[in-house]
């Protein structure tokens, strides 16, 4: 039996995932901080995981899945605190909010959800364990430090071998790393627990060195242990993750349980919207919902996100959502077809007959774009009566399950308004024409309407801007 392939983001080589015959190939995820909407990038990381899952449990590994809750670190603190509401109802309701979307975008829930701040003990029973053994002190202050300079492997994940660690310890009087997020050129020892401050409030729990809370890293440590043992096959999170928390994660663990942590990393890298990092400060953050009010169904976005390799950075703009629409389209014409006229039938795998090549692509590096241009490349080559065959609605629907794409219901056309296609197309002509100051005057007449263009390369598309 041939095996998924995918590059270990730790070393950068291509490997075979390992299977478990006696059990479940164990995955870990870092999950959303829940403190406001998740953007469309976190959902491209989300989703780029769900495909993989998918297609390891149809290849029968058996996946067991965890992805936490953070839901007390500095943000979520300091937000809760600003609403003037309990940390518990303030993040409750972003996890209810987060939960919303994954259902919209058919992304299937983790085998287990653990939330940070119900495992408080678990967190306090491995720093204890840090300590008694050397790898983490205490500060004057109740804060707890690891040392990175007590785990000889820091930095091998994000290549930190040549640099100067800054290691700082107990009583030299340094500043050590108070904050969950911090760069390369701030390594340092960081915080497993912080000792309780005046802006954290009632948020605070008991612990052998005073009241406090722990910090983001050790979290997730204690989570993987506690769900899926010392060590567990797969670990995976956005590219920014990394440095320091994945790194920081490696040290906490394996320091603590003695035994390799993960077998195998996946890093999924950023999107980015129109060129640049999504912020808030520069306008061009999008959330779910700011995707459905430009009047696009979750599939389209779905499709949209996966439409790329997840080790390439995707640039979203709204024509990815024009031309995922058109793919949908496609799929949905297809499958009706042939859909009322055979019954659903499991399709045995290692017996492909039609897309054998779109699942090996998701087998090898989980090449998605390449997935999707062999489904359609063999679309294009089934004819008439083939269409008859159980064996080709069992091939397609099954890949359709390992990309997540649901096909029932339609998408919600957008309605242009007549003013605004006639505008749209003079801009057009005027393009065509070379008449660029004419173009640009139309393409802002029609901004300040609320439609922006976008042009491809023999058509343009009109998206409604919120
Ligand atoms: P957070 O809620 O910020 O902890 O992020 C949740 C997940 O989304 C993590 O795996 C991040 O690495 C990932 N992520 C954050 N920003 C982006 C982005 N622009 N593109 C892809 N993934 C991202
Ligand atoms: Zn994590």
């Amino acid at each position: 039996m041939h095996s998924m392939k995918l590059v270990n983001s730790l070393g950068s080589e291509k490997e075979e995932l390992r299977r478990n015959p006696s059990g479940k190939f164990s995955m870990y995820f870092c999950g959303p901080t829940v403190y406001n909407y998740a953007h469309i990038g976190n959902f491209r990381t989300y989703l780029l995981q769900d495909v993989l899952v998918r297609t390891l449990e149809i290849d029968g590994y058996n996946p067991c899945v965890v992805r936490n809750i953070t839901d007390v670190d500095d943000k979520t603190i300091r937000d809760s605190m600003k609403n003037g509401v309990s940390l518990a109802d303030f993040t409750g309701k972003w996890e209810k909010i987060f939960h919303e979307d994954c259902d919209a975008l058919n992304l299937r829930r983790p085998d287990f959800e653990p939330r940070a701040a119900e495992h408080i003990a678990e967190q306090i029973a491995m720093i204890e364990n840090l300590v008694a053994n050397g790898f983490a002190y205490a500060a004057a202050d109740g804060s707890v430090y690891f040392k990175i300079s007590a785990f000889e492997r820091y930095g091998a994940l994000s290549n930190l071998e040549n640099r100067q660690l800054k290691t700082q310890t107990l009583g030299s009087g340094g500043e050590r790393n108070l904050v969950d997020e911090y760069d390369r050129e701030n390594v340092s020892d960081f915080a497993l627990w912080k000792a309780t401050k005046s802006e954290d409030g009632e948020n605070f729990w008991p612990s052998p060195w005073g009241n406090g809370r722990p910090g983001w890293h050790i979290e997730c440590s204690a989570m993987a242990k506690k769900y899926l043992g010392n060590t567990i096959d797969l670990h995976s999170g956005g590219v920014d993750l990394k440095f320091p928390h994945h790194e920081n994660e490696i040290a906490q663990s394996e320091c603590a349980n003695g035994e390799k942590f993960v077998r195998h990393w996946m890093h999924v890298a950023h999107l980015l919207v129109d060129g640049a990092k999504m912020s808030k400060s520069l306008g061009n953050l999008y959330t779910l919902n700011d995707v459905l009010n430009m009047g696009y169904s979750p599939m389209c976005l779905r499709y949209a996100l996966i439409s790329a390799h997840y080790s390439q950075q995707l640039n979203f703009t709204p024509n990815s959502l024009v031309a995922a629409k058109n793919a949908l389209e496609k799929l949905r014409n297809f499958a009706k077809t042939f859909q009322q006229k055979c019954p659903p039938q499991r399709f045995e795998i290692g017996e492909w007959k039609f897309f054998g090549a779109a699942f090996g692509a998701l087998m090898d590096d989980l090449n998605t774009p390449e997935c999707l241009g062999n489904i359609f490349k063999a679309m294009n080559g089934i004819r008439g009566e083939m269409r008859q065959q159980s064996q080709l609605f069992g091939e397609f629907s099954t890949i359709m399950y390992c990309l997540g794409l649901r096909l029932t219901g339609e998408e919600k056309s957008v309605e242009i308004p007549a003013h605004i296609a006639q505008l749209a197309d003079a801009r057009w002509r005027a393009k065509i024409s070379g008449d660029f100051k004419e173009s640009d005057r139309l393409r802002r007449e029609l901004q300040t309407s609320g439609w922006l263009v976008s042009d491809g390369k023999d058509s343009y598309a009109l998206t409604p801007l919120r």
